[in-house]
């Protein structure tokens, strides 16, 4: 078993399964695309015990596969009404043919989560609760569509600002370890350096 699985959803979205340590076997799902299918298999055929799920941010294609996850779910509540109306959402995105479904269970704040093992980073530009998380111990962040291998999230959509997106890559992005990898909400990881050193648009907002 690997401590990160990763399952890219036909919505181009990544939903990773995180087992940090390895001796107690707890597993965390970052994100919860529509086709959740293949995850919680791979949860059963691993037999992991579930920590709960971490969502990045409210969009559909990281939060609408909620109510098929059986156990808890926490997001910053900042985006509570995304997630739980992907309605407007899902009208721009007609090619999709997917069902707007209103999720009413329990949304968790995840901030609260934050320890020395999970760092939970709020990093609003993309969504106002635009969300990374880091696990110290095997030197890794998520960090959903706030920073990607070779761009950055949009902030053109609902709760999105460019303004706090600068100051989200000026204040939390150059504070993330070099050496660690970064697992983007969509595309290729690769190390916080090589981002930091290559990413044009990072660049480009760093200091701005
Ligand atoms: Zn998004």
């Amino acid at each position: 078993m690997d401590d990160i699985f990763v399952y890219t959803s036909f919505t181009t979205s990544n939903c990773y399964i995180v087992t940090p340590n390895r001796s107690d076997g707890i597993t965390y799902v970052i994100d919860l695309p529509p086709d959740l299918e293949p995850v919680l298999n791979y949860i059963k055929q691993e037999n992991l015990s579930i920590g709960g799920a971490l969502l990045t941010h409210g969009h559909f294609d990281h939060c609408l596969g909620m109510g098929s996850f059986d156990g808890s779910i926490y997001i910053d509540l900042n985006d509570e009404q995304l997630a739980r109306n992907p309605e407007e959402q899902l009208k721009s995105f007609v090619g999709l043919n997917l069902e707007s479904i209103t999720f009413d269970g329990e949304l968790n704040e995840v901030n609260q989560l934050d320890t020395k093992e999970l760092v939970v980073h709020s990093n609003p530009g993309h969504t106002k609760g635009s969300t990374s998380f880091e696990f110290p111990g095997i030197g890794v962040i998520f960090t959903g569509d706030f920073i990607f291998k070779d761009g950055i999230g949009r902030t053109d959509l609902s709760t999105g600002d460019t303004n706090e997106m600068i100051h989200s890559i000026n204040n939390v992005f150059t504070k993330f370890n070099n050496d660690y990898i970064l697992y983007p909400g969509h595309g290729d990881k690769d190390t916080v350096k090589s981002i930091k050193n290559n990413n044009i648009l990072v660049k480009e907002y760093l200091n701005d």
